[in-house]
């Protein structure tokens, strides 16, 4: 399908794509075998044909508020797993206002609230309310919430108080392979949170890790359950070994993996929100998976924070360079320009139902 065919070919299965071809199992199973790096080139060439034909050059950006590091889950991956003797924080209201005032008038689509499942937030969720009705009031933008599994109840008063997005990763759609990384969580709970968050208007976000115990038909098996739901924005990050925890041994992949797998998510979704985190290899890091197709950055924080991200390939860097100054600038050495914000509300709109609050620009 990619091999031995030439770039009018190329263009030819872009636009198949863009009619709405469907990849078979075994389109994925040759696309993720895929080894050569030219015959990877002209996978990435296609993603980016169909990327630009739904949104051209232009790029929403999010900013990521980590407002709480503790966690009651003991996921094998993460860095802040509750068994891991780390130092942790909790933001007060006024941190994360100031934390809104720096960002504010900044080229930012999108607030991020993220925590861990912390008991603090997760026992009282109105707490948790108040911050996302704050957060709104300071920057009038749409807000995603990453705050792990929550009840219908929470989810619903969320969605009440200014959340648009819920990001709920599951990490992997093979049950196995969840029990290893998500240890003794519920498969159908968070599928169930995603469900439900979906079926009260909010966008949602799923999610996996590659590097991971994945093999192709893991991954394929992955690829298809985060279809199944209709996710507005789909993920996919390399592991990186964190110290402390139960996979800390483990070796690293290459991000290459991680850079096909965007490619493939860009054929399979092809309008869909997909994210180049900075989190994994900062800029340069964003650089490629924009290449590969993604048309969103996310992990943007604030110049001067010192504010935790989940991989944290900086945590030992003075120098950051995610703030949204950076990353503008970079993006328009490709090329590439920030979104408006009425693009990024037309296509929330979309799928909450909720009008677009400003006129769209046609891309
Ligand atoms: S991935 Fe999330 S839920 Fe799991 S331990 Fe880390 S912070 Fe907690």
């Amino acid at each position: 399908m990619i091999k031995n065919i030439d770039y009018w070919d190329l263009d030819r299965f872009a636009q198949d794509i863009v009619s709405g071809k469907q990849l078979t199992d075994e389109n994925l199973r040759e696309l993720l075998s895929l080894t050569e790096e030219e015959d990877i080139q002209k996978l990435h060439y296609v993603a980016r044909k169909v990327r630009d034909h739904f949104f051209g050059n232009k790029v929403f950006l999010y900013s990521f508020v980590y407002f709480s590091t503790y966690c009651k889950n003991n996921c094998a991956f993460c860095y802040y797993n509750r068994c891991n003797d780390i130092q942790r924080y909790r933001l007060d209201m006024e941190e994360i206002r100031n934390i809104c005032r720096a960002l504010k008038n900044e080229s930012i689509h999108m607030v991020d609230l993220t925590m861990g499942e912390d008991p603090y937030f997760h026992n009282d969720p109105e707490k948790f309310v108040d911050i996302v009705r704050t957060v709104k009031e300071e920057m009038g933008l749409p807000i995603m919430i990453s705050p792990g599994v929550m009840d219908d109840r929470t989810l619903s008063k969320l969605r009440e108080n200014g959340a648009d997005f819920l990001a709920l990763y599951q990490e992997t759609h093979d049950r196995e392979l969840y029990q290893k990384l998500r240890v003794g969580q519920s498969f159908e709970e968070r599928m169930h949170a995603r469900q439900f968050a979906k079926k009260i208007g909010y966008c949602v976000e799923d999610g996996i890790l590659t590097g991971v115990g994945n093999n192709i038909d893991s991954t394929i098996k992955s690829l298809r359950g985060m279809q199944k739901n209709k996710p507005d924005m789909v993920r996919v990050m390399t592991f990186v070994p964190q110290d402390g925890t139960p996979l800390e041994e483990v070796s690293q992949e290459s991000s290459l993996s991680e850079l096909k797998i965007i490619s493939i998510l860009r054929l399979m979704f092809p309008d869909r929100l997909i994210p180049a985190s900075l989190d994994l290899e900062g800029i340069d890091g964003m650089v490629h998976r924009l290449n590969a197709g993604a048309n969103v950055v996310t992990s943007i924080i604030p110049s001067d924070s010192s504010l935790e991200g989940v991989v944290n390939y900086d945590r030992e860097l003075e120098e950051r360079d995610r703030d949204p100054k950076s990353v503008v600038k970079r993006l328009r050495t490709m090329g590439m320009e920030p979104a408006s914000q009425a693009d990024f509300n037309r296509i929330i709109g979309k799928s909450t139902g909720k009008p677009a609050e400003v006129p769209v620009v046609a891309i």
